[in-house]
Formats: structure tokens, C-alpha cells, sequence
């Protein structure tokens, strides 16, 4: 049976102190992916699938990304990326080769984040929910501009979604 799937992150050690940061990141985003308002609009969207290498139905992209037999566990480490993603590694929070279980997220991006604030665990959530995108299959548009494409478009709704909650809460 089909069911939603539960986001879990393996334990390395390479999160180091940002070891909590991340872990109330993805239990952000296991509270966010089983609201309906989020289903609702992420089957709502009108997507962006040019020069996309994999496409789904626009009101079917919540089943597939989070509609799952079993749990995905997402392996995330961090590294010091600086000159490993090219000239513009420092505006890249992170990698995921599209398929792979396997993130990178770049240190030289989340050492600059506070730890202990929810604005680190708002961008952290947005950034995990972009990674899992690619995990799952999906790619980002060839073109940098090609914001609304799945990826991205998940991303940001994740943000807001975490925003309001915060804002919910103060
Ligand atoms: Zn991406």
C-alpha cells in the first residue's frame, strides 16, 4: 500500500554541529508534504518542462514524488565544495546527481547560516525539498532562468509553507 512518504536523513557525521539544524529541517518538511493545501498547489501549478529531461502530468507530480511504498532516506554530507562546482561555488548551496540518494551540500553556504534560528531551519527545509526533487528524478531546467520547474517550484512552496508556520507559532 501506497502511502506518504516519510522523509528521513542517514546519520554522518559530516553534518557535524549542524546535525539538529537538519533534523528539525526534514521533520519540517514531513509536517509540510502532508498538509493538503501543499498537495493542492503542487498539483495545481502549471510547470515548466522545457529542456527538462523527464516530465510527468502537471496534477500528477505530488503522487510521484511523495506518494511512496516506503520511506526514502535522503544521505546528505557535507563538504567544503569551494572550486569542486566551478567558478560559481559559492552561490550553490548544494548537488545531487538527479536519481541518486546521495546530496552534497556545500559548507561554504550553511556555515554562513546561524545555528539555533528558524531561519536557517526554513532555508535548510526549502534546500532538503529541492535535493529530494532531484532524488526522486526530477531536473532542473538547462537555462538559468527556468525558475518553474519542479525542483525550484517545490522549494519555494516549502519556504512559504515554513514561513507561515513560523509565523504561526510566534
Ligand atoms: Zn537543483
Amino acid at each position: 500500500m501506497s502511502t506518504i512518504v516519510n522523509i528521513s536523513l542517514s546519520s554522518d557525521s559530516t553534518l557535524k554541529h549542524y546535525g539538529r539544524q537538519f533534523n528539525d529541517a526534514v521533520n519540517l518538511l514531513n509536517v509540510i508534504i502532508r498538509k493538503s493545501s501543499f498537495r493542492e498547489l503542487v498539483n495545481s501549478f502549471k510547470y515548466d518542462w522545457k529542456h527538462v529531461d523527464f516530465q510527468v502530468e502537471d496534477a500528477s507530480v505530488y503522487e510521484h514524488l511523495f506518494v511512496r511504498k516506503k520511506m526514502h532516506e535522503m544521505q546528505v554530507h557535507v563538504r567544503n565544495s569551494l572550486g569542486k562546482f566551478g567558478r560559481k561555488s559559492t552561490e550553490i548551496l548544494g548537488t545531487t546527481v538527479v536519481g541518486s540518494p546521495v546530496t552534497v551540500v556545500n559548507e561554504h553556504w550553511i556555515s554562513k547560516l546561524p545555528l539555533n534560528c528558524f531561519h536557517t531551519v526554513m532555508a535548510l527545509s526549502a534546500h532538503l525539498a529541492h535535493e529530494y526533487c532531484h532524488q526522486l528524478g526530477f531536473y532542473d531546467g538547462k537555462h538559468t532562468k527556468q525558475i518553474n520547474v519542479v525542483p525550484y517550484y517545490i522549494g519555494d512552496l516549502v519556504y512559504d509553507f515554513a514561513n507561515d508556520l513560523f509565523a504561526t507559532q510566534k
